[in-house]
């Protein structure tokens, strides 16, 4: 699903951000990525969706080799993976129904069966009766859920998140965390750097931890393993 071989990442600046980075995360995984701020765990997950490109090494994510997609292909690439940030990233004039619309829109799907699988997917995540709501009459653990409908609108393989509690508190951090655990159930690989220690302690799932631009730990039902 996700294979990493002796991935490096240097920013122009110089920050040495991944150093020798070897992995592989089989299909249908949920994967924790931990580590102190800095350490590289954004850069590791940029990589996957081709937000950056690797200074040296080779990356495959559902069979592309990631590095060498052409401009053109990217977004058949995106299409298989979905995306989840802290801060949401929803466009602000748009509805929920509208924000995952967009989504879909950008490969043509038919006008009738968009409108059902739009749908559809926010009552997935809950949202069946907020479709019609602006991001900002919606509270941050719904406009998590309108982030992650757009992400499933497509049916990736794999769902990344970088730090998607950040910005929730911990009640709502739960729920969000229950929803990707039910994404994952039914197949979906998932692969999320946090900073929630509480919750990777009690899901016990695999557990990639990073220092440094290196990998430093990786268990099979791992902890969290820092203090803060
Ligand atoms: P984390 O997500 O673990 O906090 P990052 O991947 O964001 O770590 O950052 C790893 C290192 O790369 C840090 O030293 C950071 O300052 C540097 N870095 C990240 N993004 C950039 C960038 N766009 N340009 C230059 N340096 C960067
Ligand atoms: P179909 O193409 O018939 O919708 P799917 O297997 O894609 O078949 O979806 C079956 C149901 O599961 C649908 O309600 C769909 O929205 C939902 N679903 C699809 N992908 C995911 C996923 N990654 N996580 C959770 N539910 C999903």
């Amino acid at each position: 699903m996700i294979e990493m071989y002796d991935v490096w990442k240097t920013y122009p600046n110089g920050a040495e951000a991944l150093r020798g980075i070897n992995v592989k995360i089989e299909k249908g995984e949920f994967v924790y990525v931990v580590g102190p701020s800095g350490a590289g765990k954004s850069t590791f997950i940029k990589l996957m969706y081709r937000e950056e490109k690797p200074t040296k090494g080779t990356i495959f994510v559902n069979n592309f080799n990631v590095e060498m997609v052409k401009e053109k292909k990217i977004p058949l690439l995106r299409r298989q993976i979905g995306v989840v940030f802290q801060d949401f990233k929803l466009l602000p004039k748009l509805t929920a129904y509208e924000n995952v619309a967009f989504a879909l829109e950008v490969i043509e799907t038919p006008r009738k069966k968009l409108k059902g699988r739009v749908q559809e997917v926010l009552e997935m995540v809950g949202l069946g009766d907020k479709l019609d709501a602006l991001p900002n009459q919606l509270s941050g653990g719904e406009q998590q859920r309108v982030a992650i409908a757009r992400a499933l609108v497509n049916r990736p393989a794999v769902i990344i998140a970088d730090e998607p509690t950040g910005n929730l508190d911990p009640d709502t951090s739960w729920e969000i965390m229950y929803l990707f655990d039910q994404i994952n159930s039914r197949g979906t690989t998932v692969v999320m750097a946090t900073h929630n220690k509480d919750i990777v302690n009690k899901m016990k799932r695999r557990v990639i931890a990073i220092e440094n631009g290196q990998i430093v730990r990786d268990e099979r039902r791992g902890v969290y393993g820092y203090e803060d």
